[in-house]
């Protein structure tokens, strides 16, 4: 196998998962969102761990991702976040996905999909409680859930809602949260008031598990607490979790350099004194960013060495100073291990974007390796 492989803790996944049940009680349920392949870490072999660690629901964003999990076995429950195409209709019926209706027209076109196929869809509610993505608007919900429970077709299994900034401790921010916690509620009561069942209610993502107690109702869906990343740095403490995904290589050659020699494309880097250098193959095409070109350092035997010059399309370069305690052949720990070694809030962190965008961009390149 090729050196460059991401290790996927299972067992970290396992723990994270129980550290999210301890804060959220026994009562509520988990849905994990394994959208984009489980975020970068293989959508199928998460699912099953999940599952097999108490989680009741999967979400992905695509039909196809959930045919996927369909094919691999999977008969969990599997919504679906983002809406698709008419024509696709025909697919999420036949696979049992469960769509998340945002709209009159689209559960009139949900319905007819399932009376073809004489099968009953299950749908959820989506309320736009101030995301701004997709939804309905909280005052038109009572009227769209009326409708679908007037649909022979349709099953009413559950209403929900997304949070933008339930992540953030700015007091704007949670009053923010808390108006939409609040705008889905009084939802959902003019639905019961009405006499229909909501189905199951859920609102809350990695953000409101962390801050906010009252947006748990009777699921949650937190994705990247899962796959071990606090969507709150400063209370990291409220819900422990560890990176799931490690980012792994082998140095494949070593050198000597001589003060002044340059290292890789464009000359950015010329050699402040003797030194010995390590090449890596990994570079930008398995999802190691161009950008953090001078930036960065990776975990060799628990210590951080710095990359040097840029980061190529395949390779890049480490100095490791006189007499490096290190050999050819080491294993390099990228990001996500367990001792010193960068994870990927810091990659974010440098590249001015989140954790999540980190472990999605290691792409189909790099071998998935699942330990626990
Ligand atoms: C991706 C997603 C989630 C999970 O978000 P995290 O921030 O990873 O916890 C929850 N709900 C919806 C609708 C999503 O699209």
């Amino acid at each position: 196998m090729r050196a460059t492989k991401a290790v996927i803790h299972l067992d970290c996944l396992k723990e994270n998962i129980a550290s999210i049940r301890r804060k959220i009680g026994p009562k509520v349920g988990i849905c994990v969102p394994i959208k984009a392949d489980a975020y970068g870490h293989g959508a199928v072999r998460v699912a099953v761990a999940a599952i097999r660690s108490g989680a009741a629901y999967l979400a992905v964003a695509s039909v196809q991702e959930g045919i996927e999990l369909r094919e691999s076995g999977i008969v969990a429950p599997i919504l679906l976040f983002s809406l698709p195409l008419p024509e696709e209709l025909p697919a999420v019926v036949e696979h049992h996905l469960t769509l998340m209706i945002t709209d009159k027209e689209f559960a009139e076109e949900a319905a007819s999909a399932a009376r073809e196929q004489d099968e009953i869809a299950n749908v959820h509610i989506k309320i736009d409680t101030g995301m701004g993505r997709i939804g309905c608007r909280p005052e038109d919900a009572l009227e769209l859930a009326a409708f679908i429970a007037s649909c022979k077709s349709l099953r009413y299994a559950g209403t929900a809602s997304h949070f933008p900034s339930a992540d953030s401790v700015c007091p704007d921010d949670i009053a923010y949260t808390k108006q939409q916690i609040a705008l889905f509620k009084d939802a959902v009561s003019q639905i019961h008031s009405a006499g229909i069942d909501p189905g199951i209610l859920h609102i809350a993502n990695s953000g409101g598990v962390v801050l906010h107690e009252d947006s748990y109702f009777d699921m949650v869906r937190p994705g990247l607490l899962m796959y071990g990343y606090p969507p709150v740095e400063s209370m990291a403490e409220a819900v422990p979790v560890k990176p799931v995904m490690e980012l792994v290589t082998n140095i494949v050659f070593m050198k000597q350099v001589k003060k002044g020699d340059y290292i890789s494309y464009g000359r950015t880097w010329q050699a402040p004194e003797d030194t010995v250098l390590a090449t890596l193959p990994i570079g930008y095409a398995d999802g190691l960013s161009r950008a953090l070109s001078g930036q960065f350092s990776v975990c060799i035997k628990g210590k951080l060495y710095p990359l040097v010059g840029r980061i190529c399309m395949d390779q890049c370069m480490v100095d490791l100073g006189k007499n490096p305690p290190v050999n050819r052949w080491d294993e390099v720990s990228v990001f996500g291990g367990a001792d010193a070694s960068f994870d990927a809030a810091d990659i974010a962190k440098k590249l001015n974007t989140v954790p999540y965008e980190i472990t999605c961009n290691i792409n189909k390149r790099v071998p998935r390796v699942y330990l626990g």
